[in-house]
């Protein structure tokens, strides 16, 4: 199988490694397609090595989130015991998660078929939005640029850690980085050969080398004030493109603690790996769902840092998420060990799980404007703040968070003007604008609302 990806030239070499196991908690995996006799001769391209290699990425992805967990986590309800994965979904560059398993599309681009279940890392991301989906299912509908974004990082992280889990990769990474984590490298490059596929049609739309690169220096906004989409070297409020913000800092911060290891070889880094994974599940399951979310969520990293370590990688994380403006230099002096010692009673009673809609708050607005007969209700970010923590701005200082409404609207009326939202026939009014393209991948719907009167809007997959 490939290790991480089959790479733009499909450069990256083959290795064998021993048959993976999927069904093993706490995250069982399986795979819907019928199951190769292991050891045939078999080479890229082919349906079997397509599913081997599939098979070793959801088992290296369950393996590195499986002992970050807390205790009893389980997938979704509406996964069922096992999460299955669908190799052949259809022609498109892409995978979703979407409740009932993982789908990988494929295309032929420039004489290569590209399947999205033949890179590791592809797999790994769509694992990791199912294993978010198992700790924080409340996400899964928010009506939040950010809750959408942190959604996407985890799933970088995702491929990010499950490659750094092959110490394999650990040694091509630390050598072509020198040990500087920060670095461009195998690792923090996604999906080298799907950023090449979509490039041929879509020159501006992916990174010049792969989908996206961990090894970034975007700087967060508030994404209620930024456009909905852009070329792949600026940010928008896409959440793909939004999601760089975070996983940007996440990247530096395995180097930093790294950095810190008193091994600093293979075994110190997946040791780093493991720490940052570790304080990123900590922090997830505790940060309340709110307007300005990644400040909650890297407030609570470094929170769970003084939980678990002492504080020993705090100016390490503080350093990481100041740099990309996740918090502001006030708000990440502001959570001192005296701070979370205030809060560590509301905090011990975070549980992840919760229901669906938890922390979530409903907002109604007119149909109308988006070409549609009836009110649509939407699930806004509207637990309480911890910690009063939020991003820098630009220009000095620290930013107001929006209000859960207009972090609600806002976040609507960028997926309409992204196209993203399938609105059935009855419910369109007669200035609907729907272009009816069956190829676009619609992320949303609206729907009988399940509350009462009117229609409601709900994800239907994250890709
Ligand atoms: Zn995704």
């Amino acid at each position: 199988m490939y290790e991480d990806d089959p790479g733009s030239l499909q450069e990256n070499v083959p290795v064998l490694h021993p048959v993976p196991q999927l069904d093993t908690k706490p995250f069982p995996t399986a795979i819907a397609e019928a199951t190769p006799q292991p050891g045939d001769e078999v080479g890229p391209g082919t349906e079997a090595f397509r599913y081997w290699v599939a098979a070793d990425a959801l088992s290296r992805a369950s393996q590195t989130w499986g002992p970050l967990v807390p205790s009893g986590t389980q997938w979704h309800p509406m996964v069922g015991r096992a999460l299955t994965a669908y190799l052949n979904a259809g022609n498109d560059l892409n995978a979703f998660y979407d409740r009932r398993g993982l789908r990988f599309f494929r295309r032929t681009v420039a004489g290569v078929t590209v399947a999205a279940c033949e890179s590791p890392e592809v797999v790994e991301h769509g694992s990791g939005h199912a294993v978010l989906d198992a700790l924080r299912p409340q996400l899964f509908n928010a009506a939040s640029a950010e809750a959408a974004a942190l959604h996407e990082a985890f799933g970088d992280i995702s491929a990010l850690l499950s490659s750094l889990g092959l110490e394999t990769m650990r040694i091509v990474v630390l050598a072509e980085t020198q040990g500087d984590l920060e670095l461009s490298s195998r690792a923090s490059r996604v999906a080298e050969q799907l950023g090449w596929a979509i490039r041929q049609g879509h020159p501006d739309s992916v990174d010049p080398d792969c989908l996206r690169n961990l090894s970034n220096r975007f700087f967060y906004r508030d994404p209620v004030q930024l456009p909905p989409s852009g070329p792949a070297s600026t940010i928008s409020s896409e959440p793909h493109s939004f999601s760089r913000v975070f996983s940007g800092a996440f990247l530096k911060i395995v180097a930093g603690i790294f950095r810190q290891q008193e091994a600093r070889d293979p075994d110190g880094l997946a040791m780093a790996a493991k720490i940052a994974g570790q304080l990123l599940v900590d922090a997830v399951v505790t940060a309340p769902v709110v307007p300005g979310y990644f400040a909650q969520v890297a407030g609570h990293m470094i929170a769970a840092d003084y939980n678990r370590n002492g504080g020993r990688y705090g100016p390490i994380l503080r350093s990481a998420v100041i740099r990309h403006g996740i918090l502001s230099l006030e708000a990440a002096a502001s959570i001192t060990e005296p701070e979370v010692a205030r809060h560590a009673a509301a905090m011990a009673e975070a549980t992840p799980s919760a229901g669906d809609g938890e922390g979530l708050t409903a907002v109604t607005v007119h149909g109308a404007t988006y070409g549609v007969t009836q009110p649509i209700t939407l699930f806004a970010p509207a637990e309480e703040r911890r910690f009063g923590v939020a991003g820098s701005d630009p220009a000095g200082g620290t930013v107001q968070p929006a209000d859960p409404e207009q972090v609600a609207t806002s976040y609507l009326e960028d997926l309409f003007r992204r196209d993203r939202v399938y609105v059935p026939e009855e419910h369109r009014s007669d200035a609907a604008f729907v272009d009816g393209s069956p190829s676009r991948l619609r992320t949303h719907e609206i729907t009988q609302s399940m509350a009462g009167e009117g229609l409601a809007l709900v994800r239907r997959c994250f890709d």
